[in-house]
């Protein structure tokens, strides 16, 4: 329990201004990405790893909720203090220790912003892939917390590929390094990567050593039409075929480009059924170019026409139309639910005709948009918050859409992590062992259950939903508030 007494240890553990209590504060450090809402009893600022220990050693005595952040832009309610307790804010451990051009690696505390690492490594031609849409707001520690990928992990993989190893705090405030500044480690388990993608459940990471790779000199953009969603899935599976990987192979449903084009007025096609946009990147530019000729080849074969840039501005205007989509769907509803189902490459018109289905029969605005190249769909619901009508379609949509994913091989998230919004149907796509054993991780490496409680793990059944969950929406003006305990977990 947070009382005087702890408040008063926190504050000669840290330095007395690191620790907030004033209601603003608590107030601004109770939302992530979502709608969600919880307020903390307590927001602590950290400067060293030492200080990030003491914390987690008072608060598993007192058994207090710990909830550690980075830049607060995931979108599963992964940051939200559903029980109060302490926000352990990472931001002030924001510097870049180390650049190894010799070895290709950095080593960064956890609160450097995705962004400022990879404008650090250009520097030196290095390149460092990773790129979550929000990589201006959001830091590598929380990148790594949610495994994160974007546009270019088709070619580069996500992030979990460049994770050499970490530094962590247990929840009993032991200070640790999993993996190294090695290639290849196969010195026992590798427990870097367990804590790769865990949301704050099992460990704080404080420092992260990460791979870099030489940066490509050269890519070639072009963006392609298609009367036919069947036409872009053809192309990218014959893209395939051919061998060829792209750097970004992004996709747009008929839905977002009549938003895009309702609101921004690019002069896109609103009869078109998919955009596609293609970047290939490498060395030598000849080679672009005749990899690029390739892909224009398939693209016209399967029915599109095809846009190509001839240089790096024309390529910025062609991906404006894939940019301005998530911000063209704030202009039509005050609230969206991005989900981010993942499905094998060759499933995805599957999918996305399923998510045109579940849109009428709910009557929903629906924009499908994402990752066509790696099976990583978003299927975004708008909606109002205040009308409870929509709300629930949302919900019974929501989860049709999960089953979808899953009946066609498929799985609930591809980056944006379990959290709170989908912890209900964890068990519609991981078995009951699996799920067994995860617990048993998560009860091994956080007996009290303090570090982000309520998260991943469903707390109203057995993560088997079929029915709306209603958790899932609550918030301010819902009327219903967010429930859960640190209660070790069963
Ligand atoms: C506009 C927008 C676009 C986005 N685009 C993408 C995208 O393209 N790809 C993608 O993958 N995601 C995307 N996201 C989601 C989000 O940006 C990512 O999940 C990102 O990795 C979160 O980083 P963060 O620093 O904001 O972490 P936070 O939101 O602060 O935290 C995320 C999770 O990590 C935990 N955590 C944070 N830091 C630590 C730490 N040091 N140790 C242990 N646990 C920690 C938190 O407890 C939480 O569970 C987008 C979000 C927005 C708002």
């Amino acid at each position: 329990m947070l009382t005087q007494g702890v408040v008063a240890e926190l504050r000669r553990a840290l330095d007395p201004a690191d620790v907030l209590l004033d209601r603003a504060d608590l107030i601004s450090y109770s939302i992530d990405g979502t709608w969600l809402e919880g307020r903390p009893d307590c927001v602590v600022m950290p400067r060293s790893a030492e200080q990030v220990a003491a914390v987690l050693r008072i608060a598993n005595r007192e058994r207090i909720p710990i909830v550690p952040r980075g830049g607060s832009t995931n979108l599963s309610g992964g940051t939200i203090p559903l029980g109060g307790g302490i926000v352990l804010n990472l931001a002030q451990l924001n510097r870049i220790l180390e650049i190894d051009t010799g070895n290709l690696l950095a080593v960064v505390e956890p609160g450097v912003l995705t962004h400022d690492l990879d404008r650090a490594v250009r520097k030196h031609n290095l390149y460092y892939p990773p790129d979550p849409s929000s990589l201006k707001q959001s830091t590598i520690g929380g990148n790594v917390a949610e495994n994160a990928g974007g546009l270019r992990c088709l070619k580069y993989g996500v992030t979990s590929k460049y994770v050499l190893g970490l530094q962590y705090v247990t929840a009993t405030g032991q200070i640790g390094r999993a993996g190294g500044r090695v290639i290849k480690n196969v010195t026992g388990y590798q427990l870097d990567q367990l804590l790769v993608g865990s949301e704050g459940t099992l460990a704080v990471i404080t420092e992260i050593t990460l791979r870099l790779i030489p940066r490509p000199r050269h890519k070639r953009t072009a963006t392609a039409i298609f009367p036919t969603l069947e036409g872009a899935s053809g192309s990218v599976a014959e893209i395939t075929r051919e061998g060829i990987i792209p750097s970004a192979l992004e996709l747009m449903d008929q839905s977002s480009i009549r938003i895009v084009e309702n609101v921004v007025r690019l002069g896109l096609p609103t009869d078109a059924e998919a955009i596609l946009l293609v970047e290939v990147d490498g060395n030598h530019e000849g080679a672009m170019e005749d990899e690029m000729d390739r892909v224009a080849a398939i693209l016209e074969r399967n029915g599109a026409s095809v846009q190509r840039a001839h240089d790096e501005a024309e390529g910025e205007r062609l991906w404006a139309a894939r940019r301005a989509v998530s911000p063209a769907t704030a202009r039509l509803k005050p609230n969206k639910l991005g989900e981010d189902v993942s499905v094998p490459r060759s499933a995805v018109p599957a999918m996305i005709r399923r998510c045109r289905e579940i849109a009428a029969k709910y009557d929903l605005l629906m924009p499908v948009w994402g990752h066509a190249g790696d099976g990583n769909v978003h299927p975004n619901l708008l909606f109002d918050r205040r009308n409870p009508e929509e709300v629930e379609r949302v919900q019974f949509a929501a989860a049709e859409i999960f089953e979808a994913a899953v009946s066609l091989g498929g799985t609930l998230s591809g980056e944006h992590g379990i959290g709170v919004l989908k912890r209900e149907f964890l068990g519609l796509a991981v078995d009951p062992t699996t799920v067994g054993v995860m617990k048993t991780l998560k009860r091994a490496l956080d007996p009290n259950n303090i570090l982000n409680p309520g998260k991943i793990f469903p707390e109203g059944g057995d993560g088997n939903r079929r029915v709306p969950v209603h958790l899932a929406l609550t918030g301010p003006g819902s009327g219903e508030t967010v429930n859960t305990t640190s209660a070790p977990i069963r």
